[in-house]
């Protein structure tokens, strides 16, 4: 029998990472902006660009940061409200909070992506929206898109948790006005901490750049038009958000192990995602047909079980060894979003809560090998049969 693999042990950072992170140790060369060019966060931010196929691209501390700033960037108005979808990270109806607007929470449906009809209805009394491809669940873009172009409200991509996703051959985080990135450690590229944001917008960029931490001229460091910059010197206020040279460093050798572990979680993903389907107790729901995606983690909605035996479901493949969260299903689950409660009073939205109440997260990273995935997926599947026993599926 194969052991049950840690899907939580990250995969180690590529050797070629220590030659340049001994070169800035030793001359302590950390900051973005003390060289006059090609800091290694300068070279991050083109190589990312180009691997994207956006124009620019602007390295910082968080993804929450680049949301912040990109909610920023778009000058909307004190109290300006921002779509939002209702399954989504905490951090995100954090930063629509950090930067003085309003969320707005969309429902999302049994398949975690966002509800069209409830998202049409919103859409009208919004100012900007943020979609969430959670966990890399990529929402109808194409509809949302053609709403929102007609609607000239902004989209902000959340592609956190999607790099190397796409939509009809696009990358996600290229289809809306900006998108932001994470490269905290549990995303595809681990930084520990980090994020970038993309865009095709010479101006958003440049105020994205001063807002970051540019200040006095370090803007003239970015490949962006100059008059971009020039008429916003000394209009907006600095955040400090910038990326260290050292986490650049760290998040440059990765770009080139991005393919495999695409492929690879992808295959993890759909080689697990089959045999949780053959159990009568589970479903994992279909991608749309635009989305080519890339996993590293599984979600599955259980079926036909009630809130006792979904925890009891939860406690034995933990004690077998895997743990899955049910994002409803706990007092503190960022991802539910009854619990934001720094918001007031979240509306009820009652498809997102079910959907929450039987959604299981399981990672699954790409360094897993197919005999892991196996053994992941027997536990799991052995587990719900040991609660439902001789039960009958619906
Ligand atoms: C991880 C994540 C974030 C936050 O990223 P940080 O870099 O930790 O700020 C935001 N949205 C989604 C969907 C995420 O998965």
């Amino acid at each position: 029998m194969t052991a049950i693999p840690n899907v939580y042990a990250a995969e180690p950072i590529p050797d070629s990472a220590m030659q340049e992170v001994q070169r800035l140790l030793s001359t302590g060369d950390l900051f973005r902006y003390t060289a006059a060019e090609d800091s290694p966060v300068a070279l991050l931010e083109q190589e990312y660009a180009a691997l994207l196929g956006s124009k620019y691209a602007l390295a910082v501390s968080s993804c929450s940061a680049a949301l912040f700033l990109s909610l920023k960037a778009l000058d909307l108005p004190r109290d300006a409200k921002v779509l939002i979808p209702a399954f989504t990270f905490a951090a995100v109806p954090s930063s629509v909070v950090h930067a003085d607007c309003i969320p707005v929470l969309c429902e999302c449906q049994d398949n975690y992506r966002i509800d069209m009809d409830d998202f049409a209805v919103k859409l009208p009394n919004v100012d900007a929206v943020i979609i969430s491809h959670m966990r890399g669940h990529t929402s109808d873009m194409d509809a949302i898109m053609t709403l929102c172009d007609a609607a000239n409200i902004p989209v902000i991509e959340d592609a956190a948790h999607s790099l190397g996703t796409t939509w009809h051959g696009r990358n996600i985080g290229t289809l809306g006005k900006i998108g932001c990135f994470s490269f905290q450690s549990y995303k595809l590229i681990n930084a520990g901490e980090g994020g970038i944001l993309v865009t095709d917008d010479a101006d958003l960029v440049a105020r994205a750049i001063i807002m970051s931490g540019a200040y006095e001229h370090n803007w003239q460091k970015h490949p962006v038009l100059q008059d971009a910059f020039a008429k916003w010197q000394n209009q907006l206020p600095l955040y400090n958000l910038r990326l260290s040279n050292l986490s650049a460093a760290i998040v440059r050798p990765q770009l080139g192990e991005l393919a495999r572990r695409v492929t690879d979680g992808r295959r993890n993903h759909d080689h697990v995602a089959t045999q949780l389907n053959a159990s009568p107790w589970f479903n994992v729901p279909e991608k749309l047909a635009p989305e080519l995606r890339a996993p590293d983690s599984i979600q599955f909605n259980l079926d036909g079980l009630n809130e006792v035996q979904t925890r009891e479901f939860a406690r034995i493949s933990a004690e077998k060894g895997v743990k899955v969260q049910v994002f409803g299903l706990s007092s503190d689950n960022a991802r539910a979003f009854w619990n934001w409660q720094f918001l007031g009073d979240t509306p009820d939205l009652p498809q997102t809560r079910a959907m929450l109440n039987k959604a299981c997260d399981v990672r699954l990273p790409a360094r897993l090998s197919l005999a892991d995935c196996d053994a992941v997926a027997k536990l799991l599947v052995e587990s719900v049969a040991q609660v439902m026993g001789n039960a009958i599926a619906a």
